[in-house]
């Protein structure tokens, strides 16, 4: 985040530095692994990378200079921050929605309305995606921290959350809100218990 305890990569001196300061950050943040890395090297003087962008949703048709009007696929459209590592299967996941609209329009128009409801049909998931990746980005709520230390003793929990990564709609019914969190930790907390 912007400001945030981990932005402290502008203006640094070169790949040494930044490894340096990457090696602070875990020391300090997650020790426990740094506990691992305090031998690691560079593998050449490319091998550091820094930078930000804004998470954002585009109008998903473009205009060509010719006039022609081309569809947004993928990052081009919608981009979330890489946090929760959703990018590359979320643009895998555009590209099958699409083409299965692109199929079923069969000889009818390629149309901007056409591109818009592609657009829509990718977008009832893709923005499940959006929402949660928004919200791992802040700090977590208080019954999102309750959520995730259940996980740690409970397997119904942690594969619930776990396979979240993989269709984020399902946060929709626990995540967000403190009540069905705690409905939910509770109902899995006595199924534990019992089983
Ligand atoms: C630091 C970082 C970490 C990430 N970590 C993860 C992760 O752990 N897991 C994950 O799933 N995703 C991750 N992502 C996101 C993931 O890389 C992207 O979401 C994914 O690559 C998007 O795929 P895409 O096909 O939409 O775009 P891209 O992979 O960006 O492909 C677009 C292609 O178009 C080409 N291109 C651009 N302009 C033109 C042009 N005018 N003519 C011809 N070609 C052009 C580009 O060279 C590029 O090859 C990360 C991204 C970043 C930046």
């Amino acid at each position: 985040m912007p400001g945030g305890p981990l932005d402290v990569f502008q203006h640094v001196d070169g790949p040494g530095e930044h490894l340096a300061r990457t090696l602070e950050l875990l020391e300090r943040y997650a020790p426990w692994e740094y506990g691992r890395a305090t031998a690691v090297e560079l593998t050449d003087a490319h091998a550091t990378l820094a930078g930000r962008y804004t998470p954002t949703v585009r109008d998903p048709v473009g205009r060509l200079p010719s006039g022609g009007l081309a569809l947004g696929v993928g990052d081009a459209v919608v981009v979330n921050d890489p946090l929760t590592g959703q990018g590359s299967n979320s643009a895998a996941k555009c590209a099958a929605s699409y083409l299965a609209s692109i199929i079923e329009r069969g000889d009818e128009p390629f149309d901007a309305d056409w591109m818009r409801m592609a657009f829509e049909r990718y977008w009832a998931s893709a923005r499940h995606v959006t929402r949660w990746t928004n919200a791992m980005l802040g700090s977590p709520a208080r019954h999102v921290r309750s959520l995730i230390a259940a996980a740690g003793g409970l397997q119904h929990v942690a594969d619930r959350f776990a396979n979240g990564y993989d269709d984020p709609a399902d946060f929709e019914d626990y995540f967000f809100d403190a009540t069905k969190a705690e409905a939910f930790v509770a109902e899995a907390t006595a199924v534990g218990v019992v089983g």
